[in-house]
């Protein structure tokens, strides 16, 4: 869907982290606008005092950046439609008020608190709604900035605003907009535009900025659809035509019973970064919750999805979040890089980020040299599926764990076989093993021999060597593991072992 000229934004307020929520309505936008070669503006929603994080902004930033989501204005570039801090716009929302208090569309609240809640108590008392439009006053004050200025709203507006300037579908719900009960006309109240601290509310806020930086679709979460009524009424008010909506089911937790909480693990972006995953993976996995390109493919370069992304394949209902996709999608991005590129990862040698300048191997390794760690990574790489997974992958390379007697008393085969048995496999294994000249193919044909000789299955012989040199479940290929933990070592291991049966 190509549009003459599309401008998308992100608005986060700096309250905290981002995690997958946020970044997906980021990432949505930021599709939209490179498949269209429009404009993504970034723009920070500071007006909540109160909630407001110190660094929260340039958090925001941070994350943007490591998943390569750039931004064509934002608060540090120069753009013409700043200042792209709404706390630096406040001269802007006053100009607008104007308009409004000017055409009788908005006028200063000046109740009391006592006296909102015995307007409320009234009501509770009546078991009717509460609505401050029952109790405009006759005669407002003049607005002088230290009482809230309230939008007088017009709960009839959608019935006579037809014409070019007349809202239509969203672009992801359809016209659930208009003919769901959660936005019914009737319940518009009104909302206050601009506080008694001069800040602007959200409601006002984001109509002004989105209409002054000329927004031309607004993205976000499905939460806001339920106050579409109000925000149309004041665009009406305004005089402004409307952006295109597309409001984005939420992600649900694993279950899909709940929306994504961070009880439930939705978690900074930036944890991700730390724990070395790709941003290729987290993009990937990000677009596809709650979108597909109709076919069955699940992971997707980022210039795949500028081409494929549209907001017609986004569902209407939650998306689940399961982080399993997750690391699979990290482990299919991992397998593509060579092996410099994924070294350079593993030692923190990421040019791209901060948050990657780790080294995440295990300290045993602080000693090893790199052609012995790069042809370890190249092992693992296979079933790595994060870098901070390497030290319980790797740990084996670098030290003589202890003999752990569980893994033979819990393995599936091994345990089914007398202690004598186990003994006199491992020192036939040790003979046969012991005459290689441990080069990948020599031991992987002695292994093959041994099965032949010995009369076992791979899953007993192999896992039974495989335990006494790496002490651990699984390892990589067997004959790989040996050639790069070498002759001494193995031996060595085994021999450990074989005491101990
Ligand atoms: N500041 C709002 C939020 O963080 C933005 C909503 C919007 O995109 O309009 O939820």
């Amino acid at each position: 869907m190509i549009y003459a000229m599309t401008r998308t934004r992100f608005a986060p307020s700096p309250t905290g982290f981002l995690h997958v929520g946020g970044i997906r309505t980021a990432l949505f936008a930021w599709l939209l606008a490179r498949q269209n070669d429009g404009q993504f503006i970034l723009r920070i929603e500071d007006t909540d005092r109160k909630r407001e994080v110190s660094g929260a902004e340039a958090h925001i930033m941070d994350s943007l950046k490591w998943l390569g989501l750039d931004w064509d204005e934002g608060p540090d570039s120069d753009g013409s439609h700043g200042s792209y801090r709404q706390s630096e716009r406040l001269d802007i929302y006053k100009k607008w008020a104007q308009k409004l208090i000017d055409s009788g569309r908005a006028y200063a609240d000046p109740y009391t608190t006592a006296e909102v809640q015995a307007f409320r108590d009234e009501a509770i008392k009546n078991k009717q709604p509460f609505l401050y439009r029952n109790h405009r006053p006759k005669k407002p004050p003049a607005w002088d900035g230290t009482m809230p200025l309230r939008f007088k709203s017009n709960p009839k507006f959608l019935s006579n605003w037809e014409g070019e300037n007349a809202p239509v579908v969203d672009e992801v719900m359809g016209d659930k907009m208009f003919n769901n009960l959660t936005i019914d006309p009737d319940t518009t109240d009104d909302v206050v535009l601009v506080k008694s601290d001069g800040f602007p509310t959200y409601n006002f806020a984001h109509i002004v900025d989105d209409a002054e930086m000329e927004i031309t679709h607004v993205l976000r979460g499905q939460e806001f659809l339920s106050s579409m009524a109000i925000y149309m009424d004041i665009y009406h008010a305004l005089g402004l035509k409307a952006p295109k909506f597309a409001h984005l089911p939420h992600i649900m937790n694993e279950q899909g019973n709940k929306k994504l909480s961070k009880r439930d693990g939705a978690k900074d972006i930036l944890d991700y970064a730390r724990e070395g995953y790709l941003p290729e993976a987290l993009v990937s996995f990000i677009a596809t919750l709650g979108w597909n390109d109709g076919t069955e493919q699940e992971v997707f370069t980022v210039n795949e999805l500028i081409e494929k992304f549209s907001l017609d394949r986004v569902h209407k209902s939650g998306a689940r979040f399961d982080e399993r996709r997750l690391l699979w999608a990290n482990g299919h991005f991992l397998r593509q890089l060579d092996i410099k590129t994924l070294y350079a990862l593993s030692v923190g040698e990421n040019s791209k980020t901060k948050y990657q300048s780790t080294d995440y191997w295990p300290e045993e390794a602080e000693d090893a040299d790199e052609e012995y760690k790069k042809q370890v990574i190249g092992l693992v790489q296979e079933r790595l599926k994060f870098l901070a997974e390497l030290p319980q992958l790797t740990e084996f390379f670098f030290k003589d764990l202890p003999v752990n007697p569980e893994l033979i008393s819990s393995h599936k085969q091994l345990k089914k076989l007398e202690k004598d048995d186990l003994k006199t496999l491992l020192q036939t294994a040790r003979e046969e093993i012991a005459q290689s000249d441990f080069t990948t193919d020599d031991l992987q044909n002695r292994l093959n021999a041994l099965l032949t000789l010995t009369h076992t299955k791979p899953a007993v012989l192999f896992s039974l060597i495989r335990i006494a040199t790496t002490q651990s479940p699984a390892s990589p290929g067997l004959a790989e593991t040996m050639t790069v933990l070498g002759r001494e070592t193995t031996l060595r291991r085994i021999d450990q072992q074989l005491r101990l049966l």
